[in-house]
């Protein structure tokens, strides 16, 4: 690996990445529950946080059966339960750790009214005590420890893609390219001098996993397995890219009213972020419209039935730049409106 420069290895102390400390400040917290869901490929845990008692669910069918029985009642019964969910699941690419830094300020202000840099969120903190929240900080610990980066504020796109994807073996005749990569799940490992932080240690992109499959990715088998016992009101899936804030474009493959709900909260945490200064950006609903796909959200929406919210962080790149502040900023504003949309419409979103 390349230090393409030095700043992407050190970080305001607010700003926890790095695998080490990640844990360490994990094992200092208090929370309601603090378990391993799972083994990455390398065999690392991936661990879960979570505040707020879990009420059980009753389950005597699976949810297919269930929803052609016209009883999904029988696999989740949205009505039995008392307090909304929240799951939050960041970094599946492990350069992208703004998601992680997020989590931890959000886990820490739970317990102390304040945020690692002493800012107290009085509402997000309200809307928590009455409701279960799941954190998982690092989802994918392979990708995290290979792109070592605590961040990539001050890069420009060929760090993202450098420290995201990695870097081929071979020259090609044009530069790679974010496309160029994604044409490789699971990437060989003698294709790439440098594996980069999308990957897991057996080179899959667990976003685009192959999800019916036995042999899906270990990661994608423990997160599923988590959100289909949790059954969230919604569950955060938290990515970074180039440009502003964005929530993704509804899914192509989800049913109408989570595209509804989608659309929704993708609308309300644009303004929110607009009258906060956070400069939301707004990128075409390709995924819907142009190029139906499968992901990993939508994989979460069909073994749950929960409203799936992809969400892109900036990086901060020279060519979009946000500071820490900024940045930790859009993680917190993005978690008090999805959890005061799961609040005000928990029994609407599962109809
Ligand atoms: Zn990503």
């Amino acid at each position: 690996m390349q230090i393409r420069n030095p700043s992407f290895f050190e970080a305001p102390p607010f700003w926890k990445s790095d695998w080490e400390e990640v844990n360490a400040f994990l094992d200092g917290l208090s929370p309601t529950e603090d378990r391993e869901i799972g083994r990455s490929q390398g065999g690392r845990p991936i661990r879960a946080v979570a505040y707020g008692e879990k009420e059980p669910i009753h389950r005597t069918n699976n949810r297919f059966s269930a929803q052609l029985a016209r009883r999904t009642d029988e696999f989740f019964d949205p009505k039995k339960r008392t307090r909304p969910v929240m799951v939050v699941i960041s970094t599946i690419h492990g350069g992208e750790t703004e998601g992680c830094a997020t989590c931890l300020n959000y886990a820490h202000l739970i317990e102390s009214g304040a945020d690692l840099r002493g800012r107290r969120w009085e509402d997000l903190r309200a809307l928590t005590a009455e409701a279960r929240v799941v954190l998982v900080p690092l989802a994918q610990p392979d990708g995290r420890i290979r792109a070592a980066v605590r961040h990539l504020v001050g890069g420009t796109p060929a760090d993202m893609l450098y420290y995201g994807q990695g870097e081929p073996r071979e020259k090609l005749p044009e530069p790679p390219t974010w496309e160029w990569f994604l044409r490789h799940n699971p990437i060989p490992l003698d294709l790439v001098s440098y594996l980069g932080g999308y990957y897991n240690d057996a080179g899959v992109n667990i976003d685009l996993d192959d999800f019916l499959s036995p042999g899906m990715a270990p990661e994608t088998a423990a997160l599923l397995a988590l959100v289909r016992d949790e059954c969230p009101d919604c569950v955060l899936v938290l990515h970074a890219h180039g440009p502003g804030p964005w929530i993704s474009a509804p899914k192509a493959f989800v049913p109408r009213n989570i595209q509804f709900h989608q659309a929704q909260v993708g609308a309300l945490v644009a303004d929110r972020h607009r009258r906060e200064g956070l400069r939301p950006a707004w990128r075409a609903p390709s995924g819907t419209v142009d190029t139906p796909y499968f992901d990993f959200p939508t994989a979460l929406h069909h073994v749950s039935g929960s409203l799936p919210l992809a969400f892109e962080f900036p990086h901060g790149l020279v060519t979009h730049p946000y500071t820490f502040d900024e940045i930790l900023d859009i993680g917190l504003t993005l978690f008090e409106e999805s959890l005061r949309y799961a609040t005000t419409w928990r029994h609407i979103l599962w109809r």
